[in-house]
């Protein structure tokens, strides 16, 4: 495994690879990995000749009150994970590396980037798609692989390589969770003990309302009601938003259709947390 830490010495191993005719996959990452990430590793390297994997804590993502300085940071166990999957390249650029110090050009992400996450992260998206968009140039991957798990996040990322031609083909991971149900996060760790069981019923939540859905239910605020009346049997979850949005659209649909994804989040204690689940 080739470990890089420059846009130059990342193209130039990249250049080589795709010299030998080799397809390049790539999986983004902010490191802390967990069985989530590896299998998004696992899914490139089924489908592509060379892994590229890149680590980057990237600080315009996150907002002044986040958790930017405390995001668990473990290069040398990422890297090992990395290994063991057959990753070809890891790519650990510095932010220095990553963004000149008079930078002040970004992807505008459009309006889906201010409703749920984006109102509950202003500036998020913007942070999120600028740093795909050059970690897209400077891999130039034929395709890239991101998780379910952040479904806006994936949502809009689609968006961006439709709308600016970008000519890279986004593959969608399922979420990975832990037997309970609960979704793999790096964030997980910093969960007390009675809020790791707590947080469980975010997808408690969406089981109940995909039952009702299967039952026949498609009246959003009926089904809004039902992920709702799960969520407040703990009342230390602090609710951002329970909803159902269209796949297509990712905009909520009254009556809701088959192909539609309830999305929950809220915070519990000092930890956010995100989920979501197809209807289908
Ligand atoms: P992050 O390091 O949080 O930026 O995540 C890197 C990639 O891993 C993103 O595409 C996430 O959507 C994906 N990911 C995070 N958690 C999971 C999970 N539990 N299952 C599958 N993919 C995930």
């Amino acid at each position: 495994m080739l470990r890089v830490t420059s846009i130059y010495e990342l193209r130039k191993a990249v250049t080589a690879c795709r010299g030998q005719g080799r397809s390049i996959g790539f999986v983004p990452t902010m490191g802390a990995l967990h069985e989530g990430h590896l299998s998004l590793v696992r899914l490139a390297r089924k489908v592509c000749d060379t892994v590229v994997v890149s680590i980057f804590v990237n600080p315009t993502q996150f907002g002044p009150q986040e958790d930017y300085q405390r995001y668990p940071r473990q290069r040398e166990t990422d890297c090992e994970l990395l290994e063991k999957e057959h990753t070809d390249i890891v790519y650990i650029p510095s932010v220095t590396e990553m963004y000149a110090e008079d930078a002040s050009v970004t992807v505008d992400p459009g309006p889906v980037s201010q409703i749920f996450e984006g109102a509950v992260r202003p500036g998020h998206f913007r942070g999120v798609l600028t740093v795909v968009a050059k970690l897209f140039l400077q891999v130039q991957p034929d395709r890239a692989f991101f998780g379910q798990k952040d479904a806006q996040q994936l949502f809009l990322i689609r968006k961006m390589v439709k709308d600016l031609n970008f000519p890279v083909e986004i593959i969608a991971g399922d979420t990975i969770r832990e037997k309970d149900g609960l979704a793999l996060s790096s964030r997980n760790v910093y969960l007390k003990q009675q809020e790791r069981k707590d947080a469980t019923v975010l997808y408690q939540s969406m089981l109940a309302a995909r039952d009702e859905f299967q039952a026949g239910e498609r009246g959003l605020g009926e089904l809004q009601r039902s992920l709702k009346k799960v969520l407040e049997t703990i009342p230390e979850l602090k609710v951002d938003y329970a909803t159902i949005v269209s796949d297509e659209t990712f905009q909520e649909n009254d009556p809701v259709s088959e192909n539609a994804r309830m999305i929950v989040a809220g915070r519990l204690g000092s930890v956010r947390l995100i989920d979501n689940m197809s209807l289908k």
